[in-house]
């Protein structure tokens, strides 16, 4: 990755996008405008109304949960997808979208099951996988 260059990458909280140089990615950048930590290395929680803002306008590849708090499965990999964020924190933003909560993103993405994961890159799929995985396997799957 050359040094100089920078990702830009859109806050959860406030939609700024922001212009994080390269190789400060990984040391918690926050928000020019509100102060929230941008790449917290855990999942951040997106919604109806900021899903498509933030995914199309960051420049990182977003991995997105799809669940919902009924969904045994989905609560069982909660800690792995937690884990896996961890891991690849300040490369690959995690977010998670309660379907039940916020239906019109998971409907757009045509999700049947949960959980499904579907990975994004400028705001387009990439790839998706359904069904609960280990830390390793999620991080693997990401790539
Ligand atoms: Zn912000």
């Amino acid at each position: 990755m050359d040094s100089t260059a920078t990702r830009h990458v859109a806050c959860a909280h406030c939609g700024a996008v922001n212009r994080v140089p390269a190789a400060r990615l990984g040391e918690d950048p926050t928000c020019g405008r509100c102060g929230h930590a941008l790449l917290p290395g855990a999942p951040i929680e997106l919604t109806d109304a900021n899903f498509d803002a933030f995914v199309g306008r960051s420049e990182l590849p977003v991995v997105v949960d799809f669940w919902a708090p009924w969904c045994g499965p989905c609560r069982t990999m909660a800690p792995a997808f937690a884990q896996a964020a961890a891991q690849l924190k300040g490369q690959v933003i995690f977010a998670k979208v309660d379907t039940d909560e916020h239906p019109r993103a998971a409907g757009r993405f045509g999700i049947r099951s949960i959980p499904t994961m579907v990975k994004l890159q400028g705001g387009n799929e990439v790839q998706r996988t359904s069904g609960a995985m280990q830390a390793g396997q999620i991080v693997g799957w990401v790539g």
